[in-house]
């Protein structure tokens, strides 16, 4: 039996019952439509960057993606429509796009994991999330056994989430993204901090080489590169999302708790004349977050752990989870329940896990 501690960045989990890896896309349907027909529990695995396996593992067949192949579409003058397998590593595939000079993808540098897995959490950084270049994913849905073409709006791409992550089943065999073909300089630089680092104002283009090597910077001065060296980088990313919460749940906070609004302005309502309009019920504003502010000031800085465990904060993020050297899933577990238990009773907020979380719940 195989540890997934082996294929997990947190380099935790116990054994899985089965392990298939597999190579290319016929083989992945075959094999997975025979894993579903035998009523088997199962899990796609991609890097392994985003979860939490426990430490008594999985009993079932986990699916290890390997497929590769990108292959560009037709599109309209000035894009590059491209289609990718799901196994195709997510950063190898911005280098590609960014030496083809295609804009897109550049902010996204660095994430790690694969391609197939970019929709799960529309993954995002620095500005940008993958929901603004995904067209389409080819997907094989587990309800209906069909192989089928989920659209963007399919999805229902938000932050950090989608159909799949809520719940949707099945698996994203390849997925389509549209770029621009700029010859080489990168969409707007949306990020404050990225706009800084590169000497520009917001809103600025730059050599798409540029945003990549100030991304990788950026990231990796937070542990945020997976690195041999770098302890630090021995996590899931982000453990918790930045909670989204009503506005009103937000005035007991210190004013200076970081906030941003998250719903746009409800549209114009234009109406013929004499006409009386109809009471327009409102949805409560909402607001987002900084979850690392909310873990900082609740008493846990880089570096925390608790008496005893493996598992510490990140010495150069507050916001990741590391594997000191050793630690089990139920070390990663309680640390996890002990920033969530500190925040939420000096700020009454939840924090949301980011990682997928195999055979535990916080
Ligand atoms: C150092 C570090 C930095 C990170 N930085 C970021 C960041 O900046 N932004 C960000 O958004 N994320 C970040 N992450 C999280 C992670 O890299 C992404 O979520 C990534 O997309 C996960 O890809 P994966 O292939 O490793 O997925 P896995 O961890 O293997 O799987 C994650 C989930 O997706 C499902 N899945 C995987 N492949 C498929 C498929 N083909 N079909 C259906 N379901 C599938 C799995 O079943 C699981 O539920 C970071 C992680 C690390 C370790």
């Amino acid at each position: 039996m195989t540890a997934l501690a082996e294929f997990t960045t947190l380099r935790v989990g116990g054994p899985a019952e089965r392990l298939l890896r597999v190579s290319s896309t016929e083989e992945l349907i075959d094999t997975v439509l025979a894993v579903w027909a035998d009523g088997d529990e199962w899990l796609v695995l991609g890097g392994g960057s985003n979860l939490l396996v426990a430490d008594d593992g999985f009993e079932g067949t986990v699916i290890k993606v390997e497929t590769r192949g990108i292959r560009r579409l037709e599109a309209a003058p000035g894009r590059a429509r491209i289609r990718v397998e799901a196994g195709e590593d997510w950063d190898a595939l911005v280098a590609h796009t960014l030496e083809q000079g295609w804009a897109g993808l550049e902010p996204l540098s660095g994430i790690p994991g694969s391609t197939g897995a970019s929709p799960v959490q529309n993954i995002g950084a620095y500005g940008a999330e993958v929901s603004a270049s995904l067209v389409a994913i080819d997907f094989l849905d587990y309800d209906t056994g069909e192989r089928m073409l989920l659209t963007a709006v399919d999805l229902e791409l938000g932050y950090r989430t989608s159909a799949l992550k809520r719940g949707r089943r099945g698996v994203v065999l390849a997925v389509e993204f549209d770029l621009a073909d700029t010859g080489g300089l990168s969409t707007p630089i949306a990020y404050p901090q990225l706009a800084t680092a590169l000497g520009v104002s917001l809103g600025a283009t730059v050599p798409l080489e540029d945003v990549r090597n100030a991304v990788l910077g950026l990231r990796s001065r937070k542990g945020m590169v997976l690195d041999p060296d770098d302890p630090d980088s021995v996590s899931a990313g982000s453990f918790f999302t930045n909670p989204i919460v009503p506005e009103a749940e937000t005035r007991a906070l210190p004013d200076d708790a970081p906030r941003w609004p998250v719903d746009p302005e409800p549209a114009d309502l234009v109406l013929p004349l004499g006409e009386v309009p109809a009471p327009r019920v409102l949805p409560d504003p909402r607001v987002k977050l900084s979850a690392a502010w909310l873990i900082e000031r609740a008493g846990i800085g880089r570096g925390f752990a608790l008496p005893g465990s493996r598992a510490a904060i990140s010495s150069k993020h507050t916001l990741a989870l590391t594997n000191r050297g050793g630690a089990s899933a139920a070390e990663i577990a309680e640390l996890a329940r002990f920033v969530q238990i500190r925040v939420f009773s000096e700020f009454g907020v939840h924090l949301e896990p980011e990682p997928n979380l195999v055979g535990l719940s916080l």
